[in-house]
């Protein structure tokens, strides 16, 4: 039978009373990162020709693109890491990037839909993005030399 006095926790339990607290408030307290981390995902929507190669291979299905609606969303809570589609991207879209990541927090969820963890980008139509290419190079033509 063991000794109900005998109390092996107790120096432990003492110190943890004394002592900051193991954990920290994330998001808003961001942990440096660890030499070698990969980071997280980095998006480049000018680039992106939605072939949706990177969202079929994700092991994790933490990407959904639509090639029709020209959308491209990433849940960085369900992201392992891999870096799969970075390495499957031919356009060269994606990138793993460790500067500090903002993750939405659940006090941020507003009217976009917005949640933790979920970036999304609608790229431009392609009939408007060129007029508007056109429009842009009509201007650089006309502006009056300084
Ligand atoms: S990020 Fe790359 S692989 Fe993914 S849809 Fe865009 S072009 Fe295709
Ligand atoms: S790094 Fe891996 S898990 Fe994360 S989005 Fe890319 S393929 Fe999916």
């Amino acid at each position: 039978m063991s000794n109900p006095f005998r109390l092996p926790m107790a120096p432990r339990a003492i110190r943890n009373l004394f002592s900051k607290p193991a954990t920290r408030r994330y998001p808003y307290e961001i942990r440096p990162r660890f030499d070698g981390a990969r980071g997280t995902i980095k998006f480049d929507v000018d680039t992106c020709n939605y072939c949706t190669l990177c969202a079929k291979r994700c092991p994790a299905a933490a990407i959904t693109v639509s090639r029709e609606d020209r959308t491209w969303a990433i849940e960085h809570l369900t992201c392992i890491g891999c870096n799969v589609c970075v390495e499957v991207c031919a356009k060269k879209s994606l990138a793993m990037s460790t500067e500090a990541k903002h993750v939405h927090t659940h006090a941020e969820v507003g009217p976009q839909g917005q949640r933790p963890g979920h970036e999304e980008w609608h790229g431009a139509d392609p009939a408007i993005a060129a007029a508007a290419a056109k429009a842009a190079a009509e201007l650089s033509i006309d502006a009056p030399s300084s």
